[in-house]
């Protein structure tokens, strides 16, 4: 029955488990162990475990379960593994797919520590990595070869918003027999279905969205069965990457109102977007949901939710200019999670991205004006009217 309820229903009912007392609330199993009954018990649950039966936290834990049952609902897939945060998810995918000799082709605009692991964990591990442009599809069919056991991407850039065409690229890689590996973090579980679109496995720092309130480390990898339980299970497990069951009961809980908090932050993400367009202080305001961004025909087609809940902007006057803003800015503050409750503002090249070459930064397009501005549940008139005299304050 519940396959067929949709997405509300789905996260405030999908995966419920409850104990002998039949709480309302999703219990938090706060155990690291299970006890069995006889010494014969303990023996038959290592040889075999079944879906109420659990080992050790490390493995799987109710609360945790309840968890990845329920985003893997939402996200249409077959299975999921939850993980301490999402760079456990991403070093856990990679690592469990990736063998020595074994080719992965990459999009290059990536979250800093996603090119640590390629450029420095898989490479290491004998494993050669090609960065692509990952906008540009000619670009990922000629990188792809025979031996390309996987592709790696974030369907929409951080900090600068470009939309990679999970479809086409799915198809490209498919075609040599690569797994397709989809970093959904700025498209959230609620506006993008990639599985849908062709990936094999998507990624989720649990962190941004799916707690939305700043709170705790989390992520998730979802596929298929075979993939989540053959492949990523056996390496998470054994290698320690596994969510607390605290955490996975603030992501739990988080999905319940996810829908909510990322529809109004979308909405007020559009507002604000549109009202700064054009500013005088600007070089650019880098929105996926305003019809002058490159691949706003794409978001069309590949996500709902206007284009997300963060936009960028490139303020004039270099880093001089987008320190004065933010240090101008009385309700948004300066940190660097997404996705919060709280609206934040970043400026990626001195923190986030602060690591890349000044070659690197600028083939990204991050600009020592570049300000990421991820839109929280604050009043959206509000918050324009701040950022604009924050603007002002910047050119003076
Ligand atoms: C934040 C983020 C990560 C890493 O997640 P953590 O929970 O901080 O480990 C990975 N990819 C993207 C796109 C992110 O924004």
């Amino acid at each position: 029955m519940s396959e067929t309820w949709n997405k509300r229903t789905k996260l405030v009912h999908g995966g419920t488990r409850r104990s002998q007392y039949n709480e309302v609330s999703e219990a938090i199993f706060l155990t690291q162990g299970f006890v069995y009954d006889t010494a014969e018990a303990a023996e038959a649950r290592f040889i075999e475990t079944g879906p109420d039966e659990f080992i050790y936290a490390r493995y799987g834990n109710p609360t945790v379960d309840m968890f990845e049952k329920r985003i893997a609902m939402l996200e249409g897939a077959e299975d999921a593994f939850a993980t301490a945060s999402g760079m456990a998810a991403v070093n856990g995918a990679l690592s469990s797919l990736l063998n020595a000799g074994d080719h992965i082709v990459s999009a290059k605009a990536l979250f800093g520590s996603c090119l640590y692991i390629l450029e420095n964990i898989l490479a290491k591990n004998g494993v050669e990595v090609t960065l692509v442009d990952g906008t540009d599809l000619e670009a990922w069919r000629v990188a792809v070869r025979p031996e390309t056991k996987a592709v790696f991407f974030e369907s929409m850039s951080n900090p600068t918003l470009e939309v990679i065409d999970v479809a086409a690229v799915a198809e490209i890689a498919h075609a040599v027999g690569a797994t397709v590996v989809v970093d959904n973090v700025f498209s959230t579980p609620v506006f993008s279905n990639a599985i849908a679109q062709g990936a094999d496995i998507v990624i989720y720092s649990a962190t941004k969205h799916i707690d939305g309130q700043g709170r705790a480390l989390g992520g998730v990898i979802l596929g298929t069965k075979e993939l989540i339980r053959g492949t990523v299970e056996p390496y998470m497990k054994h290698t320690g990457g596994s969510i607390s069951p605290f955490n996975a009961w603030v992501m739990l809980k988080g999905l319940e109102t996810i829908t909510l908090r990322v529809g109004a932050q979308s909405e007020s993400a559009l507002q604000i977007a549109t009202a700064l367009s054009g500013h005088a202080a600007l070089e650019r305001t880098i929105y996926p949901g305003l019809k002058d961004h490159a691949q706003n025909d794409l978001i069309q087609t590949q996500l709902d939710g206007n284009g997300g809940t963060v936009l960028s902007l490139d303020i004039k006057g270099g880093k001089d200019a987008a320190f004065k803003f933010l240090n101008a800015l009385t309700i948004p503050v300066i940190s660097n999670n997404l996705g919060d409750a709280k609206s934040i503002a970043t400026h990626p090249a001195t923190t986030t991205h602060q690591r890349l070459s000044d070659e690197m930064k600028e083939d990204l397009g991050i600009t020592p004006g570049l300000v990421r501005f991820s839109v929280g549940l604050e009043d959206a008139e509000d918050l324009i009217a701040d950022l604009k005299q924050a603007l002002d304050v910047s050119q003076a």
